[in-house]
């Protein structure tokens, strides 16, 4: 019942969108920090950033003491159903999908250029990535017939059809499960099939992204010519060779180590569903997903992606803030803030770690006009209580969260008690 006057009192503030001013606040811009100054919003875009801008006109939000990020970028996910709404209550506004069957690419594209308001987080998708028959992720798509890439098919026919359709890069899967010893391994591309599919990507002008869960299996993507690795692989903490080799090619790496630290058993998922400033605005489906736990415990997975992020790191790879939502132990939105988390644990400074989920994959992706605190920006912003450039936790104080300049109602859809 006290969630519910809130929500109401907050959608009250909702109405509001004509304009605002955040008076006196500490700034992350998406690369670095302004101890005080005043960001101004209008229209849905970002008007000025500096001191003493004129604010007439304007609803006033005192920002001592408080922080003001640009909105959350998620490069790792999946969305279906409520997920993006799920996403943008806690501040990430825009998501990376890296798989779905969901026929709405088209719709997702046209929402992303607008400034209307939306209850949802703004989204990029890989649409149907590219697989063998009975290859990963055809044992989980449940009614949905995935399409496959069978030994002699046509890779670019594939791949110009997935284009059509409105993919915004593809999706390259290579999984033989090697990496959990005892399961049997599963079907996969060949590596000349992987190599056809990257090519036929960047003859389309798209970027080709790689899952891969070893690093066998990271070095085939790279020899292949990928834009990017979908994980950083667990199986192994990265070999100084390869991170030089990765660094050298110019890819990129979506970490999903929130996923990582799930599979090893550490528990933070179920301390993120327990953090009081987290639980009340859960909804049915994220507390189901953090709380789910997958078939086996991989202990080293964890312990492999902290050493790896701070190798990588220290090499100069760009590593984007992924969570792989909704996979075991993770939930759209709130799981990047752990991700967050264990980049600081990883070594990275918390500013470091903020620039891995606004300006580095809004620079990897060209998200343009997103990622960013700059004039003439979208505003898709969240204002934090406290000081995530000193604690990176103080991400979950979420104050308030704007996007395309419109308040956001944080209540689940399912006021719970
Ligand atoms: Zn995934």
């Amino acid at each position: 019942m006290r969630l519910t006057i809130a929500a109401l009192v907050l959608s009250t503030t909702c109405a509001f969108a004509g304009g605002f001013v955040v008076k006196d606040v500490r700034v992350f811009d998406g690369d670095r920090t302004i101890e005080k100054t005043d960001v101004a919003v209008r229209d849905g875009r970002i008007v000025s950033v500096g001191s003493g801008v004129a604010s007439r006109g304007l609803e006033t939000i005192e920002g001592r003491g408080k922080t003001l990020l640009p909105g959350l970028i998620d490069a790792h996910v999946h969305v279906f159903p409520g997920a993006q709404q799920d996403a943008l209550r806690f501040g990430v506004t825009t998501e990376l999908d890296m798989f779905s069957m969901l026929p709405f690419l088209k719709d997702w594209q046209e929402q992303r250029r607008s400034l209307r308001r939306t209850s949802g987080a703004d989204t990029w998708s890989a649409g149907i990535g590219v697989t063998a028959p009975g290859g990963h992720p055809t044992e989980m798509s449940g009614p949905f017939t995935v399409p496959v890439l069978a030994p002699g098919d046509d890779a670019r026919a594939f791949v110009d059809k997935r284009v059509k359709e409105g993919s915004d890069y593809i999706k390259v899967i290579i999984e033989d499960l090697a990496e959990y010893p005892g399961r049997a391994p599963m079907p996969t591309l060949s590596r000349d099939q992987v190599c056809a599919v990257v090519s036929a990507a960047h003859a389309d002008g798209k970027m080709a992204v790689v899952h891969v869960q070893t690093e066998a299996a990271a070095r085939e993507a790279m020899d292949c010519g990928a834009d990017g690795l979908a994980h950083l692989y667990p199986d192994r903490p990265a070999d100084p060779v390869m991170v030089a080799q990765v660094k050298a090619h110019g890819m990129f790496i979506e970490t999903t180590a929130a996923v990582w630290a799930g599979a090893s058993g550490t528990g933070m998922a179920d301390k993120l569903a327990a953090d009081p400033r987290v639980a009340l605005y859960l909804s049915q489906a994220q507390l189901r997903s953090l709380a789910y736990r997958g078939k086996t415990t991989m202990p080293d997975f964890f312990s492999n992606a902290l050493a790896s992020i701070r190798r990588y790191h220290a090499a100069g790879v760009p590593l984007l803030a992924s969570t792989d939502a909704p996979n075991p132990s993770t939930a759209h939105g709130v799981s990047l803030h752990e991700e967050l988390q264990i980049y600081v644990q990883a070594g990275y400074t918390p500013a470091e770690a903020l620039h891995a989920a606004t300006g580095a994959p809004a620079d990897v992706f060209h998200l343009g006009d997103r990622g960013r605190i700059r004039k003439g920006d979208r505003a898709d912003l969240v204002l934090v209580d406290g000081d995530p450039t000193r604690d990176i936790a103080d991400t979950l104080s979420i104050e308030r969260i704007w996007k395309n300049g419109f308040a956001v109602d944080r209540a689940p859809k399912e006021i719970r008690r």
